[in-house]
């Protein structure tokens, strides 16, 4: 992770103002409008290659697969491909737009609790290489599919390893009481492996393990790890089939205020790759390769929500609201995690914090809070407010509430800034209405 919540080309430049990617975020709020996403092209690359230096050059074969859902865009999938790594989709729509960008299907990895027939159809069709089976219904569903396609379609089977990470219960996955996978409990996991076994058009490569997001502290991947490889070699044992793959999902946690202490990137492989070897020794298995997901850690830090201050209301005694022109449309995450954020003004970095504030989105809720209790200069009317780290799941789960139009997403590099997603229009808003006369 980098030492600051910052995007790596983040400064303050000669005129007080925050600048990323040689860009003034004052003169981007200016140009693009706001809200407006801001992301650091230097940063998401570097993410992508500190992935994949530390999970290369050992003995153990691996795979480094970006989650495209913590940030999804043509220009996104583009990036990603030029770096290397292949791509999580758990959607249709995700999947779509993956082949839109002209992202090889043959490094397309499929997820979801509940792919629709449509989508496993999608799936079969481009030829994405593993589909994450999730249920026993999918089971029978994809093997039903594959043959009408006269497929032998590859899979791993989602485990839930009864885990619970330290992290909200919102994004915990991995523990007994979970909506995705099969549980290790009862032998529910073994009979699932055994029926995909025993269907004709399924190959089953390996197993995949998601424990959660956010997560800060590596121990309950080791955990992972311990309880994966041990049900690999339960597997072995009462089948007599070696499963090659071992997936890991994702999860590793970012900085989102400057006293988070994310584990590193490095910490994260050492742990993981470790121990996959470590227990293929103690256990006599073969080292499978191992794949891992990164979401948020690639895209998390990269990016900024620009706004503008509207209005200031000081409540004497109480508190002071600054509210900015988006909020719960462009950011959900406050209200769906208790997610806390930094703020600046991005026009007055330098400027003395003096005033203590919460900020308002502009949607008609009490709850559309973005950030409670921020420490700021004495904020006015026309300010560049910046939350910082909303690169991950920001402007994916961005909505149109109040017939808000979704924000631009703009990629800044050396100076220069290129729309890769462009701000929703009003036209937009009414394209899909369809009058009643
Ligand atoms: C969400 C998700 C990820 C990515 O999680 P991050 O916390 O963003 O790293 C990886 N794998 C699966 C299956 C997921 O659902």
């Amino acid at each position: 992770m980098s030492h600051t919540v910052l995007p790596i080309t983040a400064k303050v430049n000669g005129k007080n103002h925050l600048e990323i990617g040689g860009c003034d975020c004052v003169d981007l709020a200016k140009e693009f409008g706001t809200p407006l996403f801001v992301m650091d092209e230097e940063h998401l690359r570097s993410q992508c290659r500190r992935f994949i230096r530390a999970f290369s050059g050992g003995p153990v074969r691996t795979e480094v697969i970006y989650a495209s859902k913590a940030f999804i865009s043509v220009a996104m999938c583009q990036l990603v491909n030029e770096e290397g790594l292949s791509l999580d989709v758990s959607s249709g729509g995700e999947l779509y737009l993956a082949l839109e960008s002209g992202f090889p299907a043959a490094k397309v990895f499929m997820h979801g609790n509940n792919k629709t027939p449509d989508e496993l159809k999608l799936a079969l069709e481009k030829g994405v290489v593993h589909i994450v089976v999730d249920s026993y219904d999918e089971l029978f569903l994809l093997n039903k599919l594959a043959g009408s396609f006269g497929k032998r379609q590859k899979i791993l089977l989602r485990i839930t390893p009864g885990i619970k990470p330290d992290t909200h219960s919102y994004v915990q996955t991995g523990q007994v009481d979970s909506k995705f996978g099969f549980g290790l409990q009862d032998g529910i996991a073994l009979e699932a492996v055994k029926t995909a076994l025993s269907l004709s058009n399924l190959e089953l490569d390996g197993i995949h393990a998601h424990i959660g997001s956010q997560i800060f502290v590596l121990h309950s991947y080791a955990k992972a790890v311990e309880i994966i490889m041990s049900f690999l070699a339960q597997v072995k044992d009462e089948t007599g089939v070696t499963l090659g793959v071992f997936n890991a999902g994702g999860g590793l946690g970012i900085k989102y205020k400057v006293a988070d202490e994310p584990s590193t990137i490095e910490e994260f492989a050492s742990v993981i790759l470790g121990g996959v070897e470590r227990e293929a020794t103690r256990l006599g298995l073969p080292v499978p390769k191992v794949m891992v997901e990164p979401g948020r850690a690639i895209v998390g830090n990269a990016g900024v929500t620009l706004y503008t201050v509207g209005t200031i209301k000081e409540i004497p005694g109480v508190r002071t609201y600054i509210s900015v022109d988006g909020g719960m449309s462009d950011n959900m995450r406050p209200m769906l995690y208790d997610a806390v954020y930094e703020a600046y003004l991005a026009n007055r970095m330098r400027d003395k914090k003096t005033d203590i504030v919460t900020i308002a989105g502009k949607h008609c809720e009490t709850g559309d809070v973005l950030v409670k209790d921020a420490l700021l200069p004495a904020p006015a009317v026309g300010d560049v407010l910046t939350t910082l780290a909303t690169g991950a799941y920001g402007y994916v789960m961005a909505n149109n509430y109040n017939k808000q139009p979704r924000p631009a997403v703009v990629l800044v590099e050396d100076g220069s800034a290129r729309v890769i997603i462009a701000r929703e229009s009003y036209e937009d808003l009414v394209r899909l209405e369809r009058p009643l006369r």
